[in-house]
């Protein structure tokens, strides 16, 4: 092991990290735009706003940008409860190593779209929303709106997958073996447990059910088989999977097969039961046989414990119609807003359209419901345009396989509005080389990450 480049690695973690921390808005600034004022009260009435985004990050900052792009005397507000941006996509590459991937390249401070958009922004946590008296209760205060747009992301499922753990144990897990599928500190912990890490092995869990960016734990497997070998750390990833299923599965599987064969191990039917974090053992069930169900307990040294997703807990206060499972968002036919309030429309990862649900779906979506919204402000009707009534790639999602060179594969998927919901097709297509993964798109990859970035904050 390396470990001079690898104490090298340790001591930027953390001055990024620092770096980090220091981005964001001080509550004791003066009075700017990007930093919010408002005091710490969270009953006080802070102000009634035409339209209202909960959540600032790949929806909200999409739709709230486009609102004021269709028209600048829109009044819209973000609710945010971080004062700083960071990247989920993107985020796998930190873990890889790969140049010129930092934190830096995941952080965005919110000033600059303020600044550019001209829309607000508070930086408060949602706590419940009376949609009679159309309320937003916040940390800071009651916000008001007239129409209101869901953006709030994902959630963890940690208490249905594993009933017997409490509040204490599910919070210790979360701090030592984060799922890093929500932006912020989990990226950052997970990292600092590689770049920290002995020999060993490390497991990663792939929920059940309907998860955040499905390729994202086959993606992080490869980035970090890429790390360990790179810093000849002994040891394999093991991927438990509750199912078969792989999204890109045979573009993955070929890579894995090419690069990292004698590092990465796929376990199908492999339902975690419980982890000792202080023996560092995950115990799963292999359900492989049906007759003969075995239960099976292994040491890791990095364990990435991703639980099931669902729906941001903000979609419960708002009191709409949800699907049981997850708990997606029930849509008014093909459009952003839902079907049980006309006043309520929702873009991202809890919309109940047939999409994947991605950064890059969310950026479609956050356009299109700022359209709809805009039309019906304007007192002009709008529909998704029924004559193409089809986005040719509306979804491009890259992942990144290999670290030298630097390779990945991608999925396009054609979004079509004919039936009842927005469906999404998807296409996984092979380089001209006969294979799934390219250097090609592995810059694409890197093309589209800066663009998606600059879409929203400048
Ligand atoms: C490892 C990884 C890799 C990924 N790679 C890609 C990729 O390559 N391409 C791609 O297109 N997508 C990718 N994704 C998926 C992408 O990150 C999500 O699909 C996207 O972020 C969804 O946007 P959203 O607006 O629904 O949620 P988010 O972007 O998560 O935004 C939700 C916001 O709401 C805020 N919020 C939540 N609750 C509250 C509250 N109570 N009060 C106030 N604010 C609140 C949150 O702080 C957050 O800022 C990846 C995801 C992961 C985890």
């Amino acid at each position: 092991m390396s470990l001079n480049r690898r104490n090298l690695l340790k001591f930027g973690a953390i001055s990024v990290v620092a770096a980090a921390t220091l981005v964001g808005c001080k509550k004791e600034a003066a009075p700017t735009k990007a930093c919010d004022t408002y005091k710490a009260d969270s009953s006080s009435i802070l102000g009634k706003h035409k339209i209202v985004v909960i959540g600032g990050g790949f929806g909200g900052l999409t739709t709230a940008k486009a609102l004021k792009k269709k028209d600048k005397n829109f009044d819209v507000l973000i609710i945010e409860k971080n004062e700083t941006f960071m990247s989920c996509p993107f985020s796998n590459a930190l873990l890889g190593k790969l140049d010129g991937v930092n934190l830096g390249t995941l952080t965005h401070d919110y000033a600059q779209p303020i600044e550019a958009h001209g829309y607000d922004m508070l930086h408060a946590e949602v706590t419940n929303i009376d949609r009679a008296a159309k309320k937003i209760y916040t940390t800071k205060g009651v916000v008001e709106y007239e129409i209101l747009v869901l953006s709030p992301g994902i959630g963890y499922d940690y208490e249905n997958q594993f009933k017997n753990w409490d509040t204490k144990k599910i919070k210790h897990i979360q701090r030592v073996a984060p799922a890093a599928l929500i932006s912020g500190k989990e990226h950052v912990i997970l990292d600092r447990n590689l770049v920290d890490m002995d020999d060993g092995d490390v497991v990663i869990t792939v929920p059940s059910g309907k998860y955040r960016c499905p390729p994202a734990p086959f993606e992080r497997a490869a980035m970090i088989a890429a790390y360990m070998k790179k810093e000849d750390i002994e040891g394999k990833v093991i991927i438990l999977n509750p199912s078969e299923s792989i999204a890109k599965g045979a573009a993955f599987k070929e890579s894995w097969k090419d690069l990292f064969s004698d590092r990465i191990e796929h376990r199908e039917y492999c339902v975690v039961t419980d982890v000792d974090p202080i023996a560092k053992t995950i115990t799963y069930s292999d359900e492989n046989d049906d007759d003969n169900i075995i239960s099976k307990t292994i040491k890791y040294e990095v364990l990435n414990l991703i639980p099931n997703n669902k729906a941001s807990s903000v979609i419960a206060m708002s009191g709409i119609e949800t699907t049981t499972a997850f708990g997606k968002v029930v849509m008014n036919g093909c459009s952003f807003q839902t079907k049980t309030d006309p006043d309520i429309y929702a873009v991202g990862d809890v919309v109940g359209h047939a999409i994947p649900p991605s950064g890059q779906t969310a950026n479609w979506a956050g356009k299109q419901c700022a359209d709809e919204i805009a039309n019906r402000l304007h007192g002009k009707s709008y529909t998704l345009p029924v004559k193409t009534a089809t986005a040719k790639a509306a979804n491009v999602c890259y992942s990144t396989v290999g670290d030298n060179p630097e390779e990945a594969i991608f999925v396009t998927h054609d979004f079509t509005w004919t039936g009842r919901v927005i469906k999404g097709k998807g296409h996984v297509p092979k380089a001209p080389s006969g294979k799934f993964r390219s250097a090609l798109s592995a810059k694409a990859n890197r093309d589209w990450y800066n663009g998606i970035m600059r879409d929203l904050f400048t």
